[in-house]
């Protein structure tokens, strides 16, 4: 673990009330896919209760230049002032935390399940082991309310186009509030939209990342499908 400033290089929406953060890389730094950090804001104009520091997972892959967060913008002051902050303004990085990351043994296929922002751990997984032409089967459900507020979308279709070994599942559970046309699934992910895509549950080891309530629901699915437990790994984003 270490302790780095770094110097925010931009800020883009990147789906509907969702901004990624670009970050100078600090020298030598590294980390695995599917990470966090802890981000601190140096001095910031207003703060609130829950204080200074927040923490992200890096969204974007090791071998990309920079480093990357995505969040949603809620009216918080943390996220005010990331939202309005100088370009080159310093922050405090601490990192890389956590063990959201991809197993090695590549016989095992990968299922991710993901619930909006919680999509951030399997971006970075998904982009590294396209690059890197990696053997690992793997396949990602990612839930979200509409197309317009989901992260990645273009990148994951574009890695499941690059990579035969990923398989993309989108799926909206409020489809009309879209303008977007939408071939995909719709409703929440359950055990049968997962048996279309994974023909054994008991073959693969299952990540479940997003928000508190979203991580339960999809390990209590699991379970009830006759996943054991040592084959569920999870991220819980609390804050949502
Ligand atoms: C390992 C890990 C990885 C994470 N990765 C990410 C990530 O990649 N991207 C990401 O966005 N977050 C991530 N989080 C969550 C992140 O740390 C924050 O908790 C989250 O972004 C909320 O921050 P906030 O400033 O919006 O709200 P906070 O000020 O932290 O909110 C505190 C509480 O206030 C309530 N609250 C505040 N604003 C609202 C609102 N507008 N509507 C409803 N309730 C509200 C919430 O109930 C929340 O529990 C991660 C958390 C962990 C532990």
């Amino acid at each position: 673990m270490a302790i780095s400033k770094v110097k925010l290089k931009g800020r883009q929406e990147i789906a509907l009330g969702t901004m990624a953060f670009h970050f100078e890389k600090p020298a030598r730094f590294t980390y695995k896919s599917g990470q966090f950090c802890d981000l601190t804001l140096v001095d910031p104009p207003e703060t609130d209760a829950e204080g200074n520091t927040r923490g992200f997972t890096l969204a974007s892959a090791p071998n990309e230049g920079d480093l990357m967060v995505a969040t949603r913008m809620r009216d918080t002051a943390f996220k005010r002032v990331l939202k309005t902050m100088d370009l080159g303004s310093e922050l405090t990085l601490d990192a890389p935390y956590g063990s959201f990351t991809l197993h090695s043994d590549a016989s095992i296929p990968a299922a991710f399940l993901a619930g909006g922002v919680g999509v951030t751990p399997v971006r970075s997984i998904v982009l590294e082991a396209t690059r890197d032409k990696l053997p690992h089967k793997i396949v990602l459900f990612d839930s979200n309310r509409t197309p317009e507020d989901s992260a990645f979308l273009d990148e994951f279709t574009q890695a499941q186009a690059e990579n035969p070994n990923f398989t993309f599942v989108g799926t909206m559970t409020d489809l009309e509030r879209s303008s977007s046309d939408w071939n995909g699934e719709t409703g929440f992910i359950t055990s049968a939209m997962i048996a279309k895509s994974v023909a054994d549950l008991n073959l693969p080891i299952f990540y479940i990342s997003g928000p508190r309530a979203m991580v339960a629901a999809m390990r209590t699915t699991l379970e009830e499908s006759g996943v054991k437990d040592d084959k569920i790994r999870t991220e819980e984003f609390s804050g949502y």
